[in-house]
């Protein structure tokens, strides 16, 4: 089973990457924000919980992440492995996730995290307000997902780095050079 995690500040193209790597590596795609943004749109009590956090552009409870990742494991028992993608975004989700994974006995292979500097990626966010219109693509959140991501979840990088996991690939680049970069890397730990 490959269990891999996908990692970088917001517009770093997480969401890209994830469809291309489920699709050729076969895994099930596991995107927290996309498990929020879908609680949100069936009106469910969790999504009407998480909407104004979610809005203002800070992070969730880890309980609440914890619960949301760990039901869709459970539906999901014949997964072939499974790519986390904007979880973990605390240490303490890390931990939770890793003791998760061991308990199973397959444990995370790799956090890919994806590089790209600051300037382009606040101009791949205004852009994609434009396009997209995401509730939390505004300036005003955008701002705050940026400190959020510099708060709290930059210090995962640092617990994988510590496990030696931590697999760094350079982001500023075209999609499918970033994709060639992310599949020799999977290709040397799967
Ligand atoms: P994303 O689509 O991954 O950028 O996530 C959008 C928003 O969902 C984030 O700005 C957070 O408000 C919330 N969110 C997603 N994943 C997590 C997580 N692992 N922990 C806390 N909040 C999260």
């Amino acid at each position: 089973m490959l269990n891999i995690a996908l990692f970088g500040p917001p517009g770093a193209g997480k969401g890209t990457q994830a469809k291309k790597i489920v699709e050729k590596y076969h895994l099930t795609h596991l995107s927290t924000g996309d498990m929020i943004r879908k609680e949100i749109a069936e009106g469910t009590e969790l999504g009407k919980m998480a909407e104004s956090i979610i809005q203002r552009g800070e992070l969730l409870s880890d309980e609440f992440v914890v619960k949301l990742i760990a039901n869709s494991m459970a539906q999901q028992p014949d997964a072939a492995g499974f790519l986390f993608d904007g979880f973990p975004r605390t240490v303490v989700q890390a931990e939770i996730l890793d003791q998760m994974l061991e308990e199973a006995g397959n444990p995370l292979k790799g956090l890919i995290s994806i590089q790209v500097p600051f300037e382009e990626l606040k101009r791949r966010m205004l852009e994609r307000a434009k396009i997209e219109g995401r509730a939390d693509d505004n300036e005003e959140a955008i701002a705050k997902r940026f400190r959020e991501y510099n708060d709290k979840t930059v210090h995962v990088a640092n617990h994988y780095k510590k496990k030696g996991i931590h697999i760094d690939i350079e982001g500023n680049c075209p999609v499918e050079e970033v994709f060639a970069s992310i599949s020799e890397a999977i290709e040397k730990i799967r």
